[in-house]
């Protein structure tokens, strides 16, 4: 049943942000009249004169993603003997990702998207499945950037890292997106992980937010904090530990989202779509 006051109707989807249940009345729209996984007050909350409509230049993207097939994210390259010393059940959990061979003799395991969401998903069961979930979503992030396992295991060495991850993903479910945001991300706070910025931490959230008839949380990095700069003059600092600017910019995707009819992790991939694929390219 629908969670807002004196509502009896029939349950269809939940908050993104405050998990709360919402009927089809209930569900926050665009001002082009598309629906979102968002309550009323969230919308009050989170809305901003730049979520209103979808950017010029991120409709140029998408029109440019849909003419060349709708591509995924290239995956993300990683050496499975750099992370392995230190992280010894690392070719166990990318055992059937694709490897690449360069012509050099250095070989890539690649990580995409779905592999680490499998993981990710599991985190709120146990905090062995967190642990596990942290580290694909690091490695995934991470990428062939040498000091991957160090910063890592720097995150887990943190007094209860593994118990404070599933915390962070349990809360996500039961709570939503922001509360977990603000008990995970900024410095201090009771579930982060030593040095683990946000741009890393949003990581987590996304792979842990594959939940039914919600919104992901979406990564907030510099990539992204430099394309608002860039084409919309919005000001958010990439690792930013403010909840209400990154619902801000949560609120802004899922509404440029449900306007192009596309999921935000789409539409995220299509931001992405910014910076040169070549980044990408392990050989
Ligand atoms: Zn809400
Ligand atoms: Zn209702």
């Amino acid at each position: 049943m629908c969670d807002e006051t004196n509502c009896s109707g029939i349950k269809i989807s939940e908050c993104s942000f405050c998990a709360k249940s919402l009927c089809s009345a209930h569900k926050a729209m665009t001002a082009a009249g598309n629906a979102m996984h968002v309550c009323h007050k969230c919308q009050l909350n989170f809305t901003t004169a730049f979520s209103q409509f979808v950017p010029r230049q991120l409709a140029v993207q998408h029109a440019s993603w849909v003419a060349q097939g709708r591509p995924p994210q290239f995956a993300s390259p990683v050496d499975i003997n750099l992370w392995s010393p230190t992280f010894p059940t690392v070719p166990a959990l990318l055992a059937g990702c694709p490897v690449i061979r360069c012509s050099n003799g250095r070989s890539w395991t690649m990580i995409d998207r779905d592999h680490a969401t499998s993981l990710g998903s599991l985190a709120h069961l146990s905090p062995n499945n967190a642990f596990d979930a942290h580290l694909i979503s690091m490695m995934w992030g991470f990428g062939k950037a040498g000091f991957g396992p160090f910063r890592t295991n720097n995150h887990l060495l943190t007094m209860n890292a593994p118990i404070s991850l599933q915390l962070a993903a349990q809360l996500l479910r039961s709570q939503g997106i922001i509360p977990a945001f603000k008990e995970f991300a900024p410095r201090h706070s009771r579930l982060r992980l030593d040095g683990l910025g946000s741009a890393f931490s949003t990581k987590d959230l996304f792979f842990f937010s594959d939940v039914p008839n919600r919104h992901r949380a979406l990564v907030f990095d510099s990539i992204v904090s430099k394309w608002l700069a860039a084409n919309l003059g919005v000001l958010i600092k990439g690792g930013t530990e403010n909840a209400t600017e990154y619902g801000r910019y949560l609120y802004a995707m899922y509404s440029w989202a449900a306007d192009l009819g596309e999921t935000p992790e789409d539409t995220e991939v299509v931001l992405f779509g910014w910076v040169p694929n070549a980044r990408w390219s392990p050989c």
